[in-house]
């Protein structure tokens, strides 16, 4: 066994092109993809000749300010929002990153995790690179300039020596480039605002708000450059697959977003569905643990005929549990964000659906909260499977010390949260959810998500995760 701490980041990218609000734009946004990161933000823009980048820790509306949108004409800007693990958030390390050479301006945001990164670095290092980040998201830029020729071929040769999880947005004198990792871990969709104006976001609920049509995702592998109101596509590799996050399903995505032509909350609520054939309970009401995990409790209350309550109700005002650096804060957290309604929930038989279980907090506190509130009996049901391995592609689930599943299986894991029964979703009954989402009745059976988090079947190499801690792969 062995740890990862502080090693993963789960980001928003924005990006727009050839557009006059180009700044307000890329504010709302970021706005949109807050839920993606809460704690920094940044903007790089074109300002005459050069990019100028405004970044720093706090909510987009605290970082962006109204002055710093109305300083500028830029009619291009890439955007990020930042989530860190404890101790992982240095300023160095907010994105967007902004480099100024004698011969070209180059800014980057990056979504995601590069597994070689301390390989890379350590060559780069060697060839003279100095990094001013501990973040591995700056490692393309170095690459980009030991390589030699044509902008396109570098990024190509460049993008081959990554190997990981990347969403990129890069503004460059050459245009600007939406990148994705050959495995296709990490979300990015195209949008486009009017006949010459694009935008590319690590999801789609952006694009009602700003008023653009969804075109497409980029593919796996994929270098999209838009220039002159033109999109040119281009593949750095030949060999891809599609192993989209299923945690962006399941968790990470606004229920108003579409991912890999998936919309997020009907997928959750068919996986609520097959839970309910998968593990349905004698129960009075349903209640859905907010907000991730309301469709798929609406899906589970159709499916059973048992009514949907509001049984708890969310504070909108705290932060997500999660980021509180320790256990103790994190269970005042869970306090502070949800109260149970005991009109509601009083000598009620209750399911309670949960979207996840990672560290099992959230889900004990939560059953506590509405025994206190009288509930008679309260029967768990998980719209996902358990959690049992670490994600080395971008996403903080985390070590597998704070893995619950990992330690206990369900019996044990029901005992300890105190609930009445536990059942989690299936792997196939979660993936037939969101084929069936994308495909309809007839889906094809295919392999086309990321699992690794749930059965330790990883896409890649994970050489520099597991190196990093001076681990053993055998461990694995
Ligand atoms: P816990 O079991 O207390 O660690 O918290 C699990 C809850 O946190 C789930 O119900 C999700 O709503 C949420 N969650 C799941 N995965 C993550 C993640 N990687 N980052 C932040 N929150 C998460
Ligand atoms: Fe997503 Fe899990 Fe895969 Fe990480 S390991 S990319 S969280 S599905």
């Amino acid at each position: 066994m062995f740890d990862i701490k502080g090693l993963n980041e789960e980001c928003g990218v924005f990006a727009i092109t050839n557009n006059k609000d180009a700044l307000t734009l890329t504010y709302y946004g970021l706005h949109c993809l807050q839920h993606r990161g809460q704690e920094a933000a940044g903007i790089a823009f074109r300002n005459e000749d050069y990019i100028e980048v405004f970044k720093g820790k706090g909510l987009v509306a605290e970082v962006l300010t109204d002055s710093l949108m109305a300083s500028t004409s830029s009619r291009e800007a890439i955007g990020h929002v930042r989530y860190a693990t404890a101790g992982g958030l240095g300023l160095a390390n907010v994105q967007p990153f902004s480099f100024r050479f004698y011969d070209e301006s180059i800014a980057l945001a990056h979504n995601g995790h590069i597994g070689n990164a301390k390989l890379l670095k350590r060559k780069l290092e060697a060839k003279g690179s100095v990094f001013s980040a501990t973040s591995d998201s700056e490692i393309l830029i170095h690459l980009l300039r030991h390589e030699h020729g044509a902008f396109q071929d570098r990024l190509i040769n460049s993008l081959n020596q990554l190997d990981g999880a990347f969403a990129y947005v890069m503004l460059h004198d050459s245009g600007l480039y939406g990148i994705r990792d050959r495995y296709g871990l990490r979300p990015l969709s195209i949008g486009q605002l009017s006949d010459d104006s694009y935008v590319l976001t690590s999801e789609t609920c952006v694009f009602s708000v700003i008023g653009a049509k969804y075109l497409r995702d980029v593919e796996p592998g994929e270098i999209v450059r838009i220039h002159d109101g033109k999109i040119e596509s281009s593949f750095y590799a030949r060999e891809t697959s599609q192993n989209l996050c299923l945690m962006e399903y399941v968790y990470f995505s606004r229920p108003d977003s579409s991912l890999d032509g998936t919309n997020v909350h009907f997928a959750r609520k068919l996986s609520g569905r097959i839970l309910a054939q998968e593990s349905s309970v004698d129960a009075d009401i349903v209640v859905g643990v907010p907000d991730s995990s309301i469709s798929a409790a609406i899906g589970y209350a159709e499916a059973t005929g048992v009514p949907y309550e509001m049984g708890l109700i969310k504070n909108k005002y705290v932060g997500r549990t999660f980021i509180q650096p320790t256990q103790e804060l994190r269970e005042k957290g869970v306090r502070m964000k949800l109260s149970a309604v005991n009109e509601i929930v009083g000598g009620k038989r209750i399911v309670l659906i949960d979207d996840s279980i990672v560290r099992g907090t959230t889900c004990k506190r939560i059953v506590q909260l509405l025994k206190e509130a009288g509930a008679s009996e309260v029967h768990v049901r998980i719209a996902s499977p358990a959690i049992k391995y670490p994600c080395y592609y971008g996403v903080d689930i985390s070590t597998y010390e704070e893995l619950i599943s990992n330690r206990l299986d369900v019996a044990e894991l029901g005992e300890y949260i105190n609930a009445d029964s536990l059942q989690f979703l299936s792997l196939d009954g979660l993936q037939n959810a969101l084929l069936a989402t994308k495909y309809g009745a007839d889906y094809p059976k295919e392999k086309r998500y990321c699992t690794a988090c749930f059965n330790g079947e990883y896409v890649t190499s994970l050489y520099d995760s597991v190196e990093k801690f001076n681990v053993d792969k055998k461990d694995l």
